[in-house]
């Protein structure tokens, strides 16, 4: 069974809401631990390297992402002060 345009969390296998993460909202923090700490050992087992290396690139993704709203939000603040 395929479900086209939606993805499944990685983790629960659980469609995803946000297409641009690879994981359920739930799983979110755990994948941002995972890769934070680097030891994920339990998920590297149960996944596999390219499944780690894919939140990975997911954290990496969410992290620039939230820079870049941070960097929007001073800029505007900035500019909205005279
Ligand atoms: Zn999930």
């Amino acid at each position: 069974m395929e479900n086209k345009g939606v993805k499944l969390c990685i983790f629960c296998g659980k469609p995803v809401e946000d297409p641009t993460m690879d994981v359920c909202k739930a799983d979110a923090s755990k994948a941002m631990q995972a890769m934070g700490k680097k030891g994920g050992t339990t998920t590297k087992e149960r996944h596999g390297k390219e499944h780690y290396e894919k939140i990975g690139r997911l954290g990496g993704q969410k992290v620039k992402e939230l820079v870049e709203r941070g960097k929007k939000g001073l800029v505007e603040e900035k500019d909205a002060k005279p």
